[in-house]
């Protein structure tokens, strides 16, 4: 299955050029002149073709919580939108991914429905330090812990006794650890005083999930990292004030790096209304000067990348009709328009393509141990593609959404960047919202 695929603007590691992408049984053959073309040639003119999106934060659900999302509707949400790779959680699933058994459940349940490469995350959870070693042996890409309630009574959070013992281990297994950075201890502080607070106000819950746990979270961190070397990533990075402890890790060298999402990227607390549950996440979206700062920090590298914490749930639990917050489920959903959310943000901030794609194509492949096959259009890796008309706006409707439920608080939101064709391994899977070839997707 020989082809090639030219635009004017091409998205490579060097910057952005007029080629010919020359294709050969699904991987990129060569990066050519964009007249070294031959006969057989799909011509984009002048929109923009960028690596296909790798989103190493999705929470698919399957199995046990196939209600709330799965492999067939999320794949398929994720190929309209360009997201050719995800990396799934390993919570929410029943079983969660935190022991052999669970991820052969995980991966028969996968197998033959999606639409797009998919990759899996493992847990560490208390008591399962002898499983870490045979779930990479197994193929998991790395794995995530809690410090904090996780929300699901079947994946417990770890402290630092039961922490400590797991990252030496990862150490020498050498798989990164993804942590969710806050610690209870500064949201139990405030949980008495707000107790007689109106749910219903997003200022409520704001208030409730302070920045002062992200801190701490990641100095417990920090420590760590610096005593064992276990390679370590903060996911979903909100707390401005937090930036400075990851700047001075980084000064320092060690092996942590962080993510941030669409979500914190795009939306301001200042804007939420209230009763509005599906901005709910933890940590939360915080205010207008938060955001600026999560900015600053991506342009700076501090923030390395960005990855969608897509996390939904059945609508009933997002307790919408009531618009309570402390009731409602914490998740955002927003898979599917992920690369168009950031690209919105970012363009207004000066930002090109070069770096949309390194904070959300190389960055992530980056992390997950993808970069030989994912992440970047050159030679020798796949030919995963996405077509990317940069300057037309859309706004977000219910009926565009694939999720498996069509909650999310970016519908009405007007968007920069829409995907016109969506390629994997060579092969056009989607075009303009529709998915044209299912299953295609490899378990990675
Ligand atoms: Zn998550």
């Amino acid at each position: 299955m020989n082809h090639v695929v030219r635009s004017r603007r091409v998205v490579t590691p060097e910057g952005v050029r007029p080629a010919a992408i020359h294709i050969a049984d699904g991987t990129i053959a060569r990066v050519a002149d964009w007249d070294d073309c031959g006969y057989d040639f799909t011509d984009y003119g002048d929109l923009a073709v960028l690596p296909g999106i790798v989103d190493t934060h999705v929470h698919l659900n399957e199995p046990g919580r196939t209600e709330w999302e799965g492999f067939a509707t999320a794949t398929y949400a994720a190929a309209i939108g360009g997201v050719t790779t995800l990396v799934d959680m390993p919570l929410n699933s029943i079983p969660p991914t935190t022991t052999r058994e669970g991820f052969a459940a995980k991966r028969q349940a996968a197998q033959g429905q999606c639409a797009v490469d998919v990759g899996f995350w493992g847990g560490v959870v208390p008591g399962n330090q002898r499983e870490l070693a045979g779930l990479v042996a197994d193929g998991v890409r790395g794995f995530k812990c809690f410090l904090v309630d996780s929300g699901v009574a079947e994946f417990g959070w770890v402290g630092e006794s039961e922490l400590a013992p797991a990252m030496q281990i990862l150490a020498g297994l050498g798989a990164p650890l993804l942590v969710h950075a806050e610690v209870a201890g500064p949201i139990d502080a405030v949980a008495a005083e707000l107790a007689t607070a109106d749910p219903h106000r997003y200022a409520t819950y704001l208030a409730s999930r302070p920045p002062a746990a992200e801190e701490q979270a990641i100095q417990l961190v920090t420590r760590l990292c610096r005593a064992t070397r276990a390679r370590t990533h903060i996911v979903h990075h909100s707390a401005a004030s937090a930036l400075p402890l990851l700047r001075d890790a980084r000064a320092e060298g060690l092996p942590l790096t962080a993510e941030t999402c669409p979500h914190y990227l795009h939306f301001t607390a200042e804007a939420i209304p209230d009763g509005a549950t599906p901005f709910k996440c933890a940590p939360p979206i915080r205010e207008a000067a938060n955001r600026e700062a999560l900015w600053d920090a991506l342009a700076e590298g501090v923030l390395e990348l960005v990855a969608s914490d897509h996390s939904p749930c059945s609508p009933s639990l997002k307790a919408m009709e009531v618009g309570d917050f402390v009731s409602a489920w914490g998740g955002v959903s927003g898979l599917q328009l992920a690369p168009s959310v950031v690209w919105t943000e970012a363009s207004r901030r000066g930002h090109s393509l070069v770096d949309l794609v390194r904070w959300m194509c190389a960055g992530p492949a980056r992390l997950a141990g993808l970069a030989a096959r994912k992440g970047a259009i050159a030679p020798g890796l796949d030919a995963d593609l996405v077509v990317f008309a940069d300057d037309e706006r859309f706004e977000v409707t219910t009926t565009a959404i694939q999720h498996r439920h069509k909650v999310t608080p970016y519908v009405g939101e007007t968007l920069r960047g829409a995907v016109h064709a969506t390629y994997l391994r060579g092969q056009l899977i989607a075009e303009r919202g529709k998915l044209l070839v299912t299953e295609q997707g490899e378990l990675l």
